[in-house]
C-alpha cells in the first residue's frame, strides 16, 4: 500500500527533502525498534540507549534550534518523524522516547540561553530525558486549579505535592512542572525546571496501565524540593498561558499519531482479509468486510487530510486552537472505530497478544484523554465558535 509520501495526493506537504528523512527514519525504525518491541511491551521498559540512538542520527533535534543541537525542522518534518516511529507499533514507546517533545517547547520559547544550555542542548543530544509534570492526583482538566505550591525563600523556591500519570515520569532527568507562584486560578501558575535528583523529589513504582506499557507512567511527590529562581520558565506566574500554547503542538501531535494508528490497522486489515479464509473464500470477499474497510479509508483520509492542513497552516505561524482541537477530537473518534473495526476483522485473533491490532486498540484509548480530553476539546470549540 502506498505510504503518505508516495501517494500524489499529499505531495503538496512533502518534499523530496521529507522523502529522504522519511527512509532514514524507516530503515532505523525497522532495524532497532521493531524486532524488539513486544520484549519492550511485555518487559515494561526499553533501554534507555535508544534514546542516545535515535539523538545521533538527528530525529532528536528535528524541531530544536541549531544553537542548541537541533536542525531547526519544519512541521512537516515533525510529521515524517511521528508517524515513522509510529511505525514500531508501541505507541507507548513513542510517547517515552518523545515526550521532550511536550516538556521542551516553552524552554524554547521562553527561556534564557542558560536554560536552553543546560536543559535543552543535553535532551536534544539523547543525554537526558524530558518529561512534563502538570496533572495532580486531584485532576487534569482543571489545570488552572493546580495544588503542587512553590514558595519564593530568596533565589529559591520551596515546592511541595505531587503530579500524577506523567510520561518518562521514573526515568527522566527533568520536569517542566507546573506549580502554584501565586494566589488561585490560572494567574497563579509558573512553569519551574525540577531536576530529578533535588533532594525530597521521589517517584512511585511505574504504574501498570491498559495500554502504553513500554512507558514509564508514573507519579512524583515534592517534598520541600528546594528549586533554582533561575529555573523558572519566562515571567512568574505566566506558565498557565505558556502552558496552553504548549498544548497546541502537543494535541497536533496526538492527532497525528492516532491517524498513524488508523492507519496501521487499516494496512493491517488489508492484508489480513486477504489472507484469512472462511466458509471457502477469503473474507475480503465478503462485501461485509469490504465496506469496513472502505469506510476506514474514507474517515481515515479525511483525518488526515485535515490534520496536514492544519499543520501547514500552523507551519506558517498561525495560532489555531479551534482547529487543533477538532484535528485531536476526529482523529480520535476515526482512531475509535478503526481500531473496533480491525480487531472485529481479525476475529479472535484480535483479541490475542502478539497481535498488532491488539495493541493498537489499547494504545488507542489514552488518546482521547490524555493532552487534554475530548471534552474538554469540545469546551474549547464551542466556547470558540458560540
Ligand atoms: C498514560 C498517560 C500518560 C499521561 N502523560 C501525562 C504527562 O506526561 N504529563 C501530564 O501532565 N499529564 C499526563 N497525563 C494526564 C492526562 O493529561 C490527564 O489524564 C487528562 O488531562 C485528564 O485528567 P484527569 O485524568 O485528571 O481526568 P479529570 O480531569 O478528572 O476528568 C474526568 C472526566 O471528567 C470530564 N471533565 C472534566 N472537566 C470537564 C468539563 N469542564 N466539562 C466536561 N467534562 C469534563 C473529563 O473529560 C473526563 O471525562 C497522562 C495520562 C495517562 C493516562
Amino acid at each position: 500500500m502506498e505510504t503518505q509520501t508516495e501517494n500524489r495526493t499529499y505531495q503538496k506537504y512533502f518534499t523530496k527533502q521529507h522523502d529522504l528523512l522519511r527512509k532514514a527514519v524507516r530503515d532505523f525504525v525497522k532495524k532497532e525498534m521493531t524486532p524488539y518491541v513486544d520484549e519492550w511491551e511485555e518487559a515494561g521498559e526499553y533501554p534507555r540507549e535508544l534514546h542516545k540512538k535515535v539523538a545521533d542520527l538527528g530525529f532528536n533535534g528535528i524541531a530544536y534550534p541549531t544553537e542548541y543541537g537541533g536542525s531547526d525542522g519544519d512541521w512537516f518534518e515533525h510529521i515524517v518523524v511521528t508517524e515513522e516511529f509510529g511505525r514500531c507499533g508501541s505507541f507507548g514507546l513513542c510517547a517515552s522516547l518523545f515526550s521532550h517533545s511536550i516538556s521542551l517547547p516553552p524552554i524554547v520559547k521562553h527561556g534564557t540561553h542558560e536554560q536552553k544550555e543546560k536543559f535543552l542542548r543535553p535532551v536534544v543530544e539523547g543525554g537526558r530525558i524530558a518529561a512534563l509534570g502538570v496533572t495532580e492526583p486531584s485532576g487534569g482538566s482543571d489545570v488552572a486549579g493546580l495544588k503542587t505550591t512553590a514558595v519564593r525563600d530568596g533565589d529559591h523556591y520551596i515546592v511541595n505535592g505531587s503530579k500524577t500519570f506523567i510520561t518518562s515520569g521514573i526515568y527522566a532527568d527533568q520536569l517542566t512542572c507546573a506549580v502554584r507562584t501565586g494566589g488561585e486560578g490560572h494567574g497563579g501558575i509558573s512553569l519551574l525546571i525540577i531536576e530529578t535528583d533535588t533532594p525530597g523529589y521521589s517517584t512511585s513504582e511505574k504504574l501498570k496501565k491498559m495500554g502504553w506499557w513500554a512507558s514509564d507512567t508514573g507519579e512524583i511527590y515534592f517534598d520541600s524540593c528546594r528549586v533554582p529562581v533561575a529555573n523558572r520558565i519566562g515571567e512568574e506566574n505566566k506558565g498557565f498561558y505558556y502552558q496552553m500554547e504548549n498544548f497546541q503542538s502537543e494535541r497536533l501531535f496526538m492527532a497525528i499519531q492516532t491517524n498513524m494508528i488508523s492507519q496501521l490497522c487499516l494496512e493491517e486489515s488489508i492484508k489480513y482479509a486477504k489472507e484469512r479464509e472462511a466458509f471457502g473464500k477469503p473474507i475480503a470477499g465478503f462485501q461485509v468486510t469490504r465496506h469496513k474497510i472502505a469506510e476506514m479509508a474514507t474517515l481515515l483520509e479525511a483525518s488526515r487530510e485535515f490534520t496536514y492542513r492544519l499543520a501547514a497552516q500552523v507551519d506558517a505561524g498561525e495560532y489555531k486552537v479551534t482547529e487543533v482541537s477538532m484535528a485531536k477530537n476526529f482523529a480520535c473518534q476515526v482512531a475509535d472505530k478503526i481500531t473496533f473495526d480491525a480487531t472485529q476483522i481479525f476475529g479472535g485473533y484480535g483479541f490475542i497478544r502478539g497481535n498488532l491490532v491488539e495493541r493498537l486498540y489499547r494504545d488507542n484509548r489514552i488518546m482521547s484523554i490524555g493532552g487534554g480530553t475530548t471534552e474538554i476539546m469540545n469546551e474549547i470549540i464551542s466556547k470558540n465558535i458560540l
